[in-house]
């Protein structure tokens, strides 16, 4: 009997353990996405990326298209192409011979014999990889749908620098940002050359934890992105964010370009007059380091919410 009750915990333990792993790490489905704040989709383009259909051939409005400029997924923004990858193969799809570094995921194609390229963000599902076929010195051919795509003009694209304490809780808010195509947490403002984070912690490298945020100006605005900014951690704070105390979680904007600076000057003035006294400091944009890939998506990842960083109407 003894036995029977071991083997009968050993199964329940098991399952429990399965369906803890399933619910932690069960990966991004459509239900998430739409919490995510991703873009809305119409039929045709749910039917690309989300149910793996793929458009007729040449007629795509991407398929004849020579602009210098940048592709995104259609879904969740995320860069995926650039121009100077595309080429011309007569097939009827976009082609890229190449994907910017890290935003594109392949996986055997469920027909046992093609590879399935997806959006390395979001899962949405791009079209197929081809080698081989010698069109271009990579020799490779990534054949995608254009509804799977957005393309954005190379001169529509900025980046902006926000630190706000802990950098979950900044990229937390600055990702569900209209406009944002991506965000990623690093360290900047300091001496350390190359930090990490427990570098950073100690909080003699001066840098700050940032959040780096790359934007389409055809649909939003800086002014827009530092209003969030603004609203969603404590700026009268001094190198604190709520219980985060050190330098390295200082209010502080690094601008990239004159006109940031001057927008977030008036902002800040705007707060003045609200009786608020800003701690936040403006700063020329310096090196920007990468934090760990452990850091980056934060609370998307562990599906948690920021501790510290809440939404609050100032404008
Ligand atoms: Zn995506």
């Amino acid at each position: 009997m003894l036995k029977h009750l071991n083997t009968i915990l050993f199964f329940l333990i098991a399952i429990t353990a399965l369906v803890i792993f399933q619910k932690t790490f069960k990966g991004y489905n459509h239900k998430d996405m739409k919490e995510q704040n991703y873009n809305q989709l119409t039929s045709e383009e749910k039917y690309i990326l989300i149910d793996k259909g793929t458009e007729q051939p040449f007629t795509g409005k991407y398929n004849k298209h020579d602009e210098a400029g940048f592709y995104s997924c259609k879904q969740c923004n995320s860069l995926l192409y650039t121009s100077d990858s595309k080429f011309s193969s007569g097939c009827g799809w976009p082609s890229f011979d190449d994907e910017i570094p890290g935003k594109v995921r392949k996986e055997t194609d469920s027909d046992g014999r093609r590879t399935e390229i997806l959006c390395q963000t979001c899962g949405g599902h791009l079209g197929h990889v081809f080698v081989g076929e010698g069109f271009t010195p990579k020799n490779t051919r990534h054949c995608v749908n254009s509804l799977s795509l957005q393309f954005i003009k190379k001169e529509n694209l900025e980046t902006a620098i926000f630190a706000s304490g802990c950098f979950w809780g900044t990229e937390y808010w600055l990702k569900k940002g209209k406009g944002v195509i991506s965000t990623s947490v690093g360290y900047t403002g300091g001496q350390t050359v190359k930090p990490t984070y427990d570098e950073v912690c100690t909080g003699q490298t001066g840098h700050a934890e940032a959040v780096k945020v790359v934007f389409d100006r055809s649909k939003t605005t800086f002014e827009d992105l530092a209003k969030l900014y603004f609203e969603t951690h404590d700026p009268t704070h001094v190198n604190r964010q709520g219980p985060d105390v050190g330098t390295q979680y200082r209010s502080e904007v690094f601008y990239t370009t004159p006109q940031q600076k001057e927008v977030t000057e008036k902002l800040i003035k705007t707060l003045e007059e609200q009786g608020l006294k800003v701690a936040t400091q403006i700063t020329e944009e310096a090196v920007f380091y990468d934090g760990e890939e452990y850091h980056q998506d934060y609370y998307n990842k562990t599906k948690n919410s920021p501790y510290c960083h809440i939404y609050k109407k100032k404008f």
